[in-house]
């Protein structure tokens, strides 16, 4: 695989940086992961628009234009001959000293890596997946926000742990009001009597991509949707479950901790916005 590093083409085994880079010492660093389908990617500005909102709130300058960035990923597309792909663009703070001062970083690595990826297994599409609720809190977004997606990702991975440790391949995560927040690495959505409820931003979420795509396509289709303070008792209750991610996309979940969602069963409206979802992605 050809990886593009600092705007270089480069064999995967040449494609190193610094031990003393802050995004492998610290985390100090931002990243999207970005679908391509069709040769195109989808939704590109509003990913380009997240890393630049990401980097400005750590205080990162990218040292890349962003159409530098769209040429970088189709130059790492192309060179791997993918037309469809997920692209995992990260920008550390690059190599710098022992300490945590990220200004004594000297120039930042950007990295882009044209893969695939399969999150969840099939089935999971068709019959729905089981998750549980984490007892790891959702980072407050008044210690590090949700909302910048840093390379910062061990309160996701303590829940992911622990989904794992329950047989289950995500975890819902709460916020620090006991509110649900989102998954692990996915955005989360109930339906209720025929309306469509995600938790607001204030919740302390990453705003996804997907999300943002998914309430589009809901209005389109004059479903109901609102974004609604969520507590367990309320998602245990609910008619339909899904959760959205840009590796994801949309996925059903049938069952949370012991209780089952609905009948157990993919509901009608997850399947409706599923199919609208892949038609979206067709014809993008
Ligand atoms: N929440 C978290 C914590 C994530 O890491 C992600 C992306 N993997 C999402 C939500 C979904 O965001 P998007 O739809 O932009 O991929």
């Amino acid at each position: 695989m050809k990886v593009w590093l600092n705007g270089t083409l480069v064999d995967e085994a040449q494609a190193t940086v610094s031990v003393l880079d802050h995004g492998l010492l610290y985390g100090d660093g931002v990243f999207e992961g970005i679908r391509v389908y069709g040769g195109r990617i989808f939704q590109c500005d509003a990913h380009i628009d997240r890393l630049f909102a990401s980097a400005k709130f750590i205080r990162l300058p990218i040292p890349f234009t962003r159409q530098e960035l769209v040429d970088g990923m189709y130059a790492a597309l192309n060179a791997n001959g993918r037309t469809d792909a997920y692209i995992r663009l990260v920008v550390t703070r690059g190599p710098g000293n022992l300490g945590l001062s990220p200004f004594k970083c000297s120039q930042p690595n950007t990295i882009i890596i044209a893969d695939t990826i399969a999150l969840y297994p099939q089935e999971m599409y068709r019959d729905g997946m089981e998750v549980i609720i984490a007892k790891t809190v959702r980072t407050s977004p008044r210690m590090v926000p949700p909302r910048a997606k840093t390379l910062n990702y061990l309160n996701n991975i303590l829940a992911k742990i622990e989904a794992i440790d329950a047989g289950t391949a995500e975890a819902i995560m709460l916020n620090e009001h006991g509110e649900v927040a989102e998954c692990t690495g996915d955005n989360i959505f109930i339906i209720e009597k025929g309306r469509l409820v995600t938790p607001p931003d204030e919740a302390g979420i990453l705003c996804g991509i997907t999300r943002g795509v998914v309430l589009d396509i809901a209005q389109g289709m004059g479903i109901p949707v609102a974004k609604e303070s969520i507590l367990p008792a309320r998602l245990y209750a609910a008619d339909e479950c899904f959760l959205t991610g840009s590796a994801a996309e949309i996925i059903p979940v049938t069952k949370i901790d012991a209780h089952l969602i609905g009948a157990g069963k993919v509901g009608a409206m997850t399947m409706k916005l599923h199919e609208a979802f892949h038609a979206m992605i067709k014809s993008h």
